[in-house]
């Protein structure tokens, strides 16, 4: 099946008499068993629920894995894959991450034992050089976030993969209909669901997708064993969201490349990271492990105030640190997302102060363009009429 299909053709609700074409919500905690001393296929929701299980299975199809879990929380799934590493065991991190990754890796881990050390994983020479046998895993984003470097999973993987370590890689900026992680030989895939999976910014959740099957194992295990586990109603809302992944990352996309474009052609913008610009050097990589740039984008002034007064002139996007939704976003990383990094960190990761941080959602893109335009002409007095900058071939 295509990708297009697989996003809606599956049994909403396997075993059940009434066949419902949309998953029920077992909006139970306990079920009631044959006996006492025979136990159902369900005894209690946080080690099994089906509505729970529908998710996960049709998760594990989209990104070609053996078994794939869901939590209350992007965080709460990367959790789960730390949970694998012991005191005296080393994460090599991508320098370009997610910045609750980074507390949770800095704040959290190394007081049990476990350290990351933060390089360069744009290409696989800096880990080449880096890893050890101490490096137990290798963690990145691809793309990355918020300057949306690309990470070539497969050359990573190789190179963990000789030294022991397990390659995990953190794929919420394209979702599953887009980038296909284990295809490339990562083991592990995680998913801040609440992102482009739900794409509608009412759920928090995430989900992890396990290439192997003792592995995933360990970790269904683990996932019962700490109970953070998501909740029916949850998974119903990410089920539904995900039937419309394939329709709205297409429009989204769309949008997203018409107007890194035109950003890319106007005096004010400085630069412009998105992986369809055919001028960036790493849209090969892309290309060849991903089906799509994504929606994400990112762009600098060269000033961090004017960058800010452009976000708030903003009237249709919101100002929100999170992306993936219906509605359009903007944010200022340096200051919001990320700002759980200490600035010195900040700096030393080639991400500037005054990028501005947009997902590109449903709207018509040409309203996105005016508004844009229109924001930057109120802060830096350069008015361009943005038919003429986007006919500029
Ligand atoms: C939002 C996000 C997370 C964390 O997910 P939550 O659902 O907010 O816990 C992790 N990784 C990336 C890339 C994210 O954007």
């Amino acid at each position: 099946m295509r990708p297009f299909t697989k996003l809606v053709a599956f049994d909403p609700a396997p075993g059940d008499p009434v066949r419902p074409v949309a998953t029920p919500i077992y909006q139970t905690a306990t079920f009631d068993q044959e006996s006492a001393s025979e136990f159902s296929r369900y005894d209690y929701s946080r080690s099994g629920n089906p509505t729970r299980d529908v998710l996960e299975s049709l998760v594990a199809s989209l990104e070609g894995a053996s078994r794939a879990l869901s939590y209350a929380s992007g965080l709460a799934a990367i959790t789960a894959v730390t949970r694998l590493l012991r005191p005296g065991d080393e994460i090599i991190a991508s320098d370009d991450l997610y910045g609750g990754s980074y507390r949770l890796f800095s704040r959290v881990l190394a007081d049990r034992g476990v350290t990351t050390r933060y390089i360069d994983l744009t290409s696989a020479s800096q880990l080449r050089a880096e890893v050890s046998s101490k490096t137990k895993l290798v963690y990145t984003e691809s793309l990355t976030n918020p300057m949306l470097r690309v990470c070539p999973v497969r050359d990573l993987a190789e190179v963990a993969h000789a030294a022991g370590a397990l390659l995990c890689v953190d794929s919420t900026s394209l979702s599953p209909y887009l980038h296909r992680p284990i295809e490339h030989g990562a083991d592990l895939v995680v998913h801040s669901a609440t992102k482009y999976l739900c794409g509608h910014s009412d759920v928090t959740a995430g989900v992890l997708a396990i290439a192997d099957a003792a592995l995933a194992d360990k970790l269904k295990f683990l996932q019962n064993a700490e109970g953070a586990a998501l909740g029916p109603f949850d998974a119903f809302l990410l089920l539904r969201g995900i039937k419309t992944l394939g329709v709205r990352i297409e429009h989204q996309q769309r949008s997203a490349a018409r107007i890194a474009r035109t950003l890319s052609r106007h005096p004010s913008i400085t630069a412009v990271h998105f992986p369809g610009l055919s001028t960036d050097d790493q849209r090969l990589i892309h290309e060849r492990q991903a089906s799509g740039p994504g929606a994400v984008l990112s762009f600098e002034t060269g000033s961090p105030e004017v960058s800010r007064w452009i976000v708030e002139s903003l009237k249709l996007f919101n100002i929100a640190v999170s992306f993936g939704g219906v509605n359009s976003s903007a944010s200022l990383p340096w200051c919001m997302s990320h700002s759980s990094i200490p600035e010195p960190v900040r700096a030393t990761k080639r991400f500037p102060p005054d990028l501005v941080r947009l997902s590109i959602g449903l709207e018509d893109p040409q309203d996105l363009i005016d508004d844009l335009t229109h924001a930057i002409a109120r802060v830096t007095g350069v008015h361009a009429e943005p038919k003429a900058i986007e006919s500029i071939a």
